[in-house]
């Protein structure tokens, strides 16, 4: 049986340094302070910004909500994002995705300051990031590399495989773990031969947002299955890897709830502390 992930614990800890440091931060005068453009009312979003506020409360993080319209237009959008570039108590700037239709997502990502892209899915920053220079790296697969570090998996000289490459998580996360030294391939819906390819992962990560397509005999007997998928069957939550099958095959799962979901917020609050201490060094 699997050694199971427990998201939970480790996003805790992360939470725990984030909060130390914003505690530091606040001893010297300086209140780290994210600023969330919230457009429209889609209702998971709501959750979304609500968590992120709760959270940043709790860590001693500043944060304020700007709320837009639903038929917002592009024009106001990009200018709330230019004035709070140019708010020097704000440290970190994210924008609720998705957007109302209708808005260019896109060209709003590309005005936040690169200083201020806590989200890390501005062009500078991905830029960094397969570069390995510093920047802000993208919440959820930042947390994964987290995961599997508090479980000492070392990616270094493994076979990685990562079933999705949309550019908040698969391909971030193929530049992390290349950057970690993994031998990495990156699959897609175009892909030919998925399960054999799943198989030679030592690491397996899964973002695809289809639940419980990862069955059993697409892992390697000892493998870590990292699940990202986040899906709503019937009322509940699930993930794209078929844990009840998986975790019989696999060495480590994470399992959904409560595997990577938790860390994303931790890495955001650990990225919005890391923006005041880049703008206000000691
Ligand atoms: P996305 O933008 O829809 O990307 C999905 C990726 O899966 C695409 O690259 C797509 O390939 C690929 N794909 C689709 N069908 C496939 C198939 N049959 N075989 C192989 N690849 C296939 O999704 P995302 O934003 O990356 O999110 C993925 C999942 O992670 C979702 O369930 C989402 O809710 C979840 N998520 C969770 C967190 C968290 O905090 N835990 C954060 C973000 C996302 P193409 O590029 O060829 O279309």
């Amino acid at each position: 049986m699997a050694i199971r992930i427990d998201g939970k614990a480790v996003a805790a800890i992360v939470r725990a340094a984030a909060a130390e440091r914003a505690a530091q931060l606040r001893a010297r005068g300086v209140e780290p302070h994210l600023a969330v453009i919230l457009a429209g009312e889609n209702p998971a979003s709501a959750v979304y910004v609500r968590n992120k506020e709760r959270a940043c409360c709790e860590a001693g993080i500043r944060s304020t909500v700007v709320r837009l319209p639903e038929d917002v237009s592009q024009t106001v959008l990009e200018t709330e994002i230019a004035r709070l570039n140019g708010d020097e108590t704000v440290h970190g700037i994210l924008v609720q995705l998705p957007l109302p239709k209708g808005l260019d997502e896109k060209r709003a990502l590309a005005l936040i300051d690169p200083a201020k892209d806590v989200d890390g899915f501005h062009t500078v920053n991905t830029g960094n990031l397969w570069k390995g220079e510093p920047g802000f790296v993208p919440c959820t697969p930042h947390g994964v590399m987290e995961l599997l570090k508090a479980y000492d998996i070392d990616p270094r000289g493994r076979r990685a495989v990562i079933v999705g490459r949309s550019d908040i998580v698969g391909k971030p996360m193929a530049a992390l773990l290349l950057r970690a030294d993994a031998t990495v391939t990156v699959c897609h819906s175009k892909t030919r031969n998925l399960k054999e390819i799943c198989r030679e992962a030592e690491i397996l990560v899964a973002a695809v947002g289809k639940p419980r397509m990862i069955t059993w005999d697409m892992i390697r007997p000892g493998a870590a299955v990292i699940d990202v998928g986040i899906n709503r069957v019937d009322g509940k939550l699930m993930g794209d890897v078929d844990f009840e099958g998986a975790e019989k095959v696999a060495g480590w799962i994470t399992p959904v709830p409560g595997g990577v979901g938790p860390m994303t917020i931790s890495m955001l609050l650990q990225n919005a502390v890391q923006a005041a201490e880049r703008a206000c060094p000691s």
